[in-house]
């Protein structure tokens, strides 16, 4: 039989366990109490502790209190600050990207989205996620080392195209204290102008090489005669004057041809509407070519809709379309071809067809006949006096009057070029 003293001993043995578990047990709810309110930033209520915690509780919860009162107010004021940055560089034309220290985008404005279409909700998206070009990503870590040059011209891939972007980048310190230093960058779409500098590029050597063929043979020709005429036979000297003297008529009708693009490619192009009798002037049109040779083995044909009536045109800059595309079509179809001119109204639009039943031309040049100085045939076009630039003064033409211009053509089968008119009719 245990003794008395032995039964006292096992009780306060048993109580003590009791006592040390129930107070494990409130440090444990208390502990998981205090997690919980940190990864919520939500404050700990003391009195949602165990009421057995002693003292040194109210202390850890006051200052654990403390720091998530403050994360929570540092964090809305970064918000605050990116909103209120956001606000102000929304309203930029320029295209403004912030990102933090590992390239997570913290802010793109509105412009932003503009250059790079296909970028949408990008914020906190890695960078190079979202922009594509390593150029950029070198850049951006350039900036970082605070060894970037102040501009800098990057391609980005887009797709099957290339967008051109001038990039202006700062390293910016960390707001409220965060590790790392953010990058500012100011983006500035260059992609039209880089077009427009290679196309005038283009131009130029274009024009250049145009100008140099017919300058050099009558150069070589005149520097013939110049030696040899006294000695030269009658009929050669002749050829040779001729032969001068046509390549002066294509320099002649190159630089025409060139001011005139020039004139419809500028601020004031000299468009001079007037209520114009469409079915006349298409008449009087086909009189002129009617007794011109060049038509003489040709048969033409014109027709239009009395009911079109008059039209707000330009006609001096509508019979040079006419005459374009005619003259094209009397060119590039052998003797004997048939060329029709129509004009109809449809639905709101007059809508005018110059058709030959000529050789056609190649699926593959059609989308390049409007650009300048494309042909199809170089020797034919240059035998016939062509300059390559007759297609784009009509576009330019037809456009200026607020048409559009397209072509249809079937090889073996002839040509029709077309182009719409608004048919904004007048009286009488
Ligand atoms: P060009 O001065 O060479 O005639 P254009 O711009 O008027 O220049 O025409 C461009 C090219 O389109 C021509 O060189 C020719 O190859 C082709 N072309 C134009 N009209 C016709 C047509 N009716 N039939 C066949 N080819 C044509």
């Amino acid at each position: 039989m245990p003794s008395f003293a032995t039964a006292v001993l096992l009780l306060a043995l048993l109580l003590a366990l009791a006592f040390t578990l129930r107070r494990l047990w409130s440090h444990r709810h208390a502990l998981r109490q205090l997690h919980q309110a940190i990864e919520q930033k939500q404050p700990l209520l003391r009195e949602a502790l165990p009421a057995t915690l002693d003292v040194t509780w109210d202390a850890l919860c006051d200052s654990a209190n403390g720091l998530i009162e403050e994360t929570v107010r540092l964090r809305q004021q970064q918000t605050g600050q990116l909103a209120q940055l956001e606000a102000t560089l929304g309203s930029l034309r320029e295209a403004v990207l912030i990102v933090d220290a590992s390239n997570t985008i913290l802010l793109a404005n509105h412009a932003l989205q503009a250059i790079f279409p296909r970028a949408t909700n990008i914020l906190n998206q890695r960078l190079e996620r979202v922009l594509q070009s390593v150029d950029f990503l070198n850049y951006v870590e350039a900036v970082r080392r605070n060894e970037a040059e102040p501009q800098h011209a990057i391609e980005f891939a887009d797709g099957a195209q290339s967008i051109s972007v001038e990039v202006t980048g700062t390293g910016i310190p960390p707001l409220n204290g965060q590790r790392g230093p953010w990058a500012l960058f100011v983006l500035h779409d260059i992609t039209r102008q880089k077009k427009l500098e290679s196309v005038r590029k283009d131009f130029v050597a274009n024009v250049s090489h145009e100008l140099r063929t017919p300058l050099s043979v009558i150069k070589g020709y005149v520097e013939t005669l110049v030696d040899g005429h006294r000695e030269m036979p009658v009929e050669d000297r002749e050829r040779f004057l001729r032969t001068a003297q046509r390549h002066t008529d294509r320099l002649n009708s190159l630089l025409d041809d060139l001011l005139t693009l020039s004139r419809l490619e500028s601020v004031n192009p000299g468009l001079r509407r007037e209520a114009v009798d469409l079915p006349a002037l298409l008449g009087t049109i086909g009189d002129d070519y009617r007794g011109r040779r060049a038509a003489a083995a040709h048969q033409l044909h014109f027709s239009a809709e009395p009911a079109l009536g008059h039209l707000l045109l330009d006609p001096l800059k509508l019979t040079q379309v006419f005459e374009n595309l005619l003259d094209n079509a009397l060119k590039y179809t052998p003797p004997g071809s048939h060329v029709d001119v129509t004009a109809k109204l449809l639905d709101r639009e007059v809508l005018v067809c110059v058709r030959d039943n000529g050789p056609g031309i190649p699926a593959a040049d059609l989308p390049h006949l409007f650009e300048r100085f494309y042909r199809v045939d170089k020797g034919r076009s240059r035998e016939s006096g062509g300059t390559g630039l007759g297609l784009s003064i009509v576009k330019h033409i037809v456009q200026l009057h607020g048409g559009r211009v397209w072509v249809e053509s079937e090889l073996g089968r002839g040509t029709a070029f077309f182009f719409s008119l608004p048919a904004r009719l007048t009286e009488g």
